[in-house]
């Protein structure tokens, strides 16, 4: 194993940039060449490729989105697309791949290694949607967003002694919105994953305007069935309580990542490099518990999610 290449596909999150970091330190320190791959699987068909050196990336570790940029491929797809891909590997004596991104990422990585490559994954996305691990790149980071968006969302909501729907970003997977609606004390947590009971949201509304409560705040998934407005609308004429909606949007993909992602997206950058160098198959890297563990590409991207029920039943129980 002497040269490695690095890219980052799919959406970006915050941390790609130290994963990146982390992966072409590791490899210059161990005498490794390594090429950072721009634009994703599209910048490797397209031979988008560049040396990296130990300043390539300099100044980046605080850095949100991605240096190597990033993007989704139709022709990677196609089998011409991806025979492209392949020679494009083979010219510049790649034999083993970093791959930082979402599922999609991680799958076009499967079929790199299926056809020869060895592929390390890395999951970087916000949504934190991969089941083989606890946590991926990015997620604390758009929590961490969220929740200073709720803070201030709590001030002006109090002031006007309103109830705010807060939309927030998963589609599939409903982690942002656990999370982030556990750590701002947030009323209600609609995810993809649970059924909406509108009955039940506008009664702990009511109860906490009957105690005195000043706000209410509502955090929606927006892979929820039920919209942020009708949602609203819902709330407002049940409970009397006048309702906003404050979509966030993009806001939560960008953004200095936090130093629990920095840390992450380092220790799993040096655990791809180190299993490439001891010629180990595809893996997938991951955390559990306090540990980054790696697994086989095929089995990680099979497992299926495991929903948190516990912590929803906490935030419940907390937000009385
Ligand atoms: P995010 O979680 O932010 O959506 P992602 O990595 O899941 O990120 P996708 O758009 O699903 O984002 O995938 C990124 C790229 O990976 C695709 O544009 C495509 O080039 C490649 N890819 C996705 N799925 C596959 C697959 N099954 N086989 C080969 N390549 C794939």
């Amino acid at each position: 194993m002497k040269t490695i290449g690095v890219l980052t596909s799919g959406g970006d999150a915050p941390g790609m940039n130290a994963a990146i970091r982390a992966v072409v330190r590791s490899a210059i320190y161990n005498k490794i060449q390594v090429y950072g791959i721009r634009r994703g699987y599209e910048g490797l068909l397209e031979g988008d490729i560049e040396e990296m050196e130990v300043s390539s990336v300099s100044d980046i570790i605080q850095r949100g989105g991605t240096m190597l940029r990033t993007a989704r491929s139709e022709e990677f797809m196609e089998p011409a697309g991806f025979q492209r891909a392949l020679d494009m590997l083979e010219n510049f004596g790649i034999n083993g791949l970093v791959v930082i991104g979402g599922d999609g990422s991680l799958r076009g990585g499967l079929e790199l290694s299926k056809a020869g490559i060895k592929v390390m994954g890395l999951p970087g996305t916000i949504d934190n949607d991969l089941a083989y691990t606890e946590f991926s790149i990015g997620f604390d980071t758009a929590v961490n967003t969220v929740l200073s968006a709720i803070s201030n969302i709590r001030d002006t909501s109090s002031s006007h002694g309103r109830c705010t729907v807060v939309e927030v970003m998963g589609r599939n997977c409903g982690d942002i919105a656990l999370y982030s609606g556990l750590a701002g004390g947030a009323e209600y947590i609609l995810t993809p994953e649970e059924e909406v009971d509108i009955t039940a949201i506008c009664k702990k509304i009511i109860q906490g305007k009957n105690r005195g409560k000043l706000h209410s705040l509502v955090i929606r998934a927006e892979g929820v069935a039920l919209g942020s407005s009708e949602l609203a609308d819902m709330i407002e004429c049940r409970t009397g309580l006048e309702t906003r909606v404050v979509v966030l949007g993009y806001t939560q993909r960008g953004g200095s990542p936090t130093a629990r992602d920095r840390i992450l997206a380092s220790r799993m950058g040096y655990r791809a490099v180190e299993l490439l160098l001891s010629d180990s198959s595809s893996r997938a890297i991951g955390i559990k518990g306090a540990e980054i563990i790696d697994i086989d590409l095929m089995e990680a991207l099979e497992m299926k999610r495991v929903w948190n029920g516990s912590i929803m039943d906490l935030a419940d129980i907390l937000s009385i």
